[in-house]
């Protein structure tokens, strides 16, 4: 080979070629230029060819334009000694990227332009693409609302995640019922935003065992883990432009694959078959997202995806290090900092132990200091049914070093608790890693392995605190922090709500789009009267665009005067879609018996995805299409109430609903919901929340009074009174109104040739142990409800709400978020 034919370019040259790059255009005459090149001379097809080509084609054009800022940003953060934080997240619910890369590159004009002069329609190319559905619900999307901020702001942080072969699958409604659909979300290649980095290939060990010997050499004791089989880490990275700054961070999605003449023993052994298999079940480990939101996966394929994004990652963070620093890690803790999307990726804490112990032949003490000054812990649920607990057989069979580390670690933490707490036996039990029934318990491993552990929303993060981690909160009380979540205003309102997008920028100027707490000067045209008849077009024309989709969706027509009053988000019991149905049914049950007086019109939009395996989610669903199919074809019913199930609930569908809903249905049982994000999609753009004291809800409230909320329903000491006194029976017999909504329900009225179908349903209301308690917030439900309806009657009350919601809604915005998680617990520089 000619190695020494290997060239190096001069400094001319590489001014030469920097010279090149800079002719990248912004104009319209540029990017038309690309475009068409794209899709004629690359892809080789035409203007008149299918809205996916040119939308692939139009994506190349945008993304060579962020590949410059890309390099530029990848080598300032690499430049100096940087510190930097990487996020860990086992999803990133993306969504589509295009029009978003568009609002902040800052092209979406001359882009605009382009597409007209050729004939052709952004629009419908926007449309064309496929979102990149990489998580569940609001965890998933909460990473990616932080990386577009942390990109904004301009923080060195780093996504790593999984690059599924198939996102959240597709819902299809047949017959009422959901049915799932494989989401082929790549197509049969790949997305047209991410670059593979083949070269940045990372090696994932599974299975074997663990050998401790004494180094021959050394004489010190060494850990070898052998005889693994080996799977390959292929980055493939997605750039994450800021607003208008030139910045473009990275979100590096691992996909597993066979290491290169895989088996290759077995092959030679004339085991041919067993051989190719083995490659794909390699490949298994990222073909599929699990699709259970707020609940555990317990299966070893999850335990494998786990590790397989951890080992990865801190392999990669861990060799770049090294490259430049050689095996000093002695102030690795002052430059590294990992945050921990939930329990998911937690053990990133034994795994970042193993690679200084085994392979950089720290200390345990050395490795310790730094791994516990380096990760941070942020939990989202309080459900117990979501915490994650692996047997110490799987982890035994699977991670055989890693459980060793574990086990180390635990030892040494209890010894700490015996310290503390001489002779507390019981208490050591307790807070053990490892559980009675030996299981590891993620979130244990997480908290002790971490200086920083926050919960999501102001009351969430109380009651970790008083609750489920009260005695690692006695242990290490200043570890333990708040970081309210948020959501971004350029996608979720400056992307999806163009109309308001541009009153906002007329009225109060464009520096909302990074300062969301700018919105608050709308307050000061509360009474401005063109300013309001401006605001109430813009709510009426977003109206529109949804009904479109319902109708285009469902069939059915929506009046847009009539009250829009939305609940989408996945599909739980403590979410509380029930009692939404409820207050439907006793609307349709006052039509039918004729108490209609000053009567408001209502649309109900229900939407969101159960989890395949979740049996009494997905019998909800089938009790809202039923209840709609009857409350939609009843002549007496009329426009006087509508009722949907929208399919398919996602971020494009999402960019939909929330401009143009009325009312935000936030109705969780106290204490259940960790934050909610939708509830701030829907405030910013305008809508009223109907909600209980929980989560973020808390927060909203309070910054727009109660005179602009409609709040009901037990408190969190409430509901946790209530319960092993509840007796749901007896609230339907002191409520009439309750007692008409059951005796439809068990008459089977919304189920005549499907008898017995909601019997399920029906039991667990009337259940004294039914943990959401639906019934005991009934009466206050529809006493707010009944609220909400006159409310909406005075348009111009109404109005006024649905302003100071929005102008009041800066807080929630990311970029808030970001920053505190910056100034409390990472602690970086921004890099201009
Ligand atoms: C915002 C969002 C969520 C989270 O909604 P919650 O109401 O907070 O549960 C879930 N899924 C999608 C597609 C979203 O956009």
């Amino acid at each position: 080979m000619a190695q020494n034919k290997k060239s190096v370019p001069s400094t001319k040259q590489e001014k030469h070629i920097a010279e090149l790059l800079k002719k990248m255009g912004m104009s319209v005459t540029d990017i038309e230029q690309d475009f068409v090149n794209y899709l004629y001379n690359m892809l080789g097809r035409d203007i008149h060819s299918d809205p996916y080509d040119q939308f692939k084609a139009m994506s190349y054009t945008i993304r060579d334009r962020l590949m410059t800022y890309w390099k530029e940003t990848w080598n300032a953060y690499n430049k100096d000694k940087t510190k930097k934080a990487y996020y860990l997240s086992m999803e990133f619910l993306i969504g589509r990227s295009l029009s978003n890369n568009l609002l902040n590159l800052g092209i979406e004009t001359e882009t605009e332009k382009a597409m007209y002069r050729l004939g052709a329609s952004l629009e419908a190319i926007e449309e064309a693409e496929r979102d990149a559905g990489l998580g569940n619900g609001g965890l998933g999307r909460l990473a990616a609302c932080f990386m577009d901020s942390c990109a904004t702001l301009q923080l060195p942080v780093i996504g790593y995640g999984l690059r599924y072969e198939y996102g959240m699958f597709k819902q299809l409604i047949q017959n009422g019922f959901q049915i799932e659909e494989p989401d082929h979300w790549l197509g049969f290649g790949y997305y047209p935003w991410e670059i593979q980095r083949s070269e940045y290939t990372r090696t994932v060990y599974f299975g074997g065992r663990s050998r401790h010997y004494k180094d021959p050499h050394t004489g010190e004791l060494t850990v070898h883990w052998e005889d693994a089989e080996e799977v390959l880490a292929v980055p493939f990275d997605v750039p994450i432009p800021g607003f208008e700054n030139k910045t473009v961070n990275t979100l590096r999605l691992w996909s597993a694959e066979a290491a290169e003449g895989f088996n290759l023993s077995e092959f030679n052994q004339g085991s041919y078959f067993e051989a190719v298999a083995s490659k794909s079940e390699a490949e298994n480990i990222t073909m599929v997202l699990y699709p259970n939101d707020s609940s555990e996966n317990g299966k070893e394929l999850r335990l494998r995806q786990q590790y397989f994004l951890v080992s990865a990652s801190l392999q990669d963070v861990v060799s770049q290090w090294s490259e430049k620093y050689g095996n000093d890690f002695s102030d690795f803790a002052e430059y590294n900092v990992f945050q921990l999307n939930d329990t998911h990726p937690s053990l990133a804490v034994a795994e970042l132990m193993r690679i200084l112990i085994d392979d950089k032949k720290l200390s345990w003490e050395a490795a310790w200091t730094i791994v516990s000054q380096s990760m941070a812990y942020t939990n989202h649920t309080l459900l117990p049914e979501a915490l994650e607990r692996w047997p110490v057989s799987l982890f035994n069979k699977l991670l055989p070093r890693v459980l060793e580390i574990i086990y180390e670690i635990n030892a040494r933490f209890l010894k700490l608790v015996a310290m503390k707490w001489p002779g507390d036996q019981a208490r050591q039990a307790r807070m053990s890693i490892i559980d009675p029934d030996d299981n590891v318990c993620m979130a244990y491993l997480a908290i002790v392995g971490s200086f920083s552990i926050n919960g999501v929303a102001a009351l969430h993060s109380q009651l970790l605190k008083e609750g489920l981690f009260h005695e690692f909160y006695e242990l290490w009380p200043e570890r333990f922090n708040n970081k309210t979540n948020g959501v971004t205003q350029r996608r979720w309102m400056a992307s999806s709500n163009p109309g308001l997008k541009a009153l906002l920028n007329e009225k109060i100027g464009r520096h909302w789009i990074t300062d969301l707490t700018q919105l608050s000067k709308i307050e000061s045209f509360v009474n401005d009267k063109s300013f309001r008849q401006e605001w109430m077009r813009v709510k009426r024309e977003n109206k529109q665009r949804l009904a479109d989709m319902v109708e285009k969706d469902t069939g059915v027509k929506f009046d847009v005067t009539a009250l829009f009053d939305v609940q989408v988000k996945r599909i739980h019991e403590y979410k509380r879609q029930l009692l939404n149905v409820l207050h439907v049914i006793h609307l349709y049950a006052r039509i039918k018996r004729g108490d209609t007086d000053n009567w408001t019109n209502r649309c109900v939009i229900i939407g969101g995805k159960a989890a395949p395996g979740y049996v009494m989610a997905k019998k909800i669903i089938k009790l809202i299409n039923n209840v709609a199919e009857v409350v939609n074809n009843d002549p007496d019913v009329g426009d006087k109430l509508k009722l949907v199930f929208i399919p398919n609930y996602r971020v494009s569908a999402m960019e939909i609903i929330s401009p143009g809903a009325d009312l935000s249905e936030q109705i969780s049982t106290a204490g259940k919901e960790a934050s909610g994000t939708g509830n701030m999609k829907f405030m910013m753009n305008g809508a009223i929340t109907i909600g209980t004291l929980d989560g973020a809800n808390v927060e909203i409230l309070e910054a727009v009074g109660e005179e602009n909320f409609f709040l009901f329903g037990l408190k969190t000491p409430e509901v946790a009174k209530l319960r092993g006194h509840y007796y749901p029976e007896n609230f339907i017999e002191e409520d009439s109104d309750l007692q008409a909504v059951f005796s439809l329900l068990e008459s089977g009225h919304f189920n005549q040739f499907e008898p017995g179908l909601f019997d399920d349903i029906i039991n667990s209301m009337k259940s004294s142990k039914d943990p959401w308690m639906t019934l005991a917030d009934f009466r206050s439900y529809v006493n707010a409800q009944h609220e909400v309806a006159l409310a909406f009657q005075n348009h111009s009350r109404w109005n006024t709400m649905s302003i100071i919601n929005s102008a009041r809604s800066g807080i929630f915005s990311t970029d808030r978020t970001m920053q505190e998680y910056n100034d409390d617990i990472w602690k970086l520089t921004p890099i201009k």
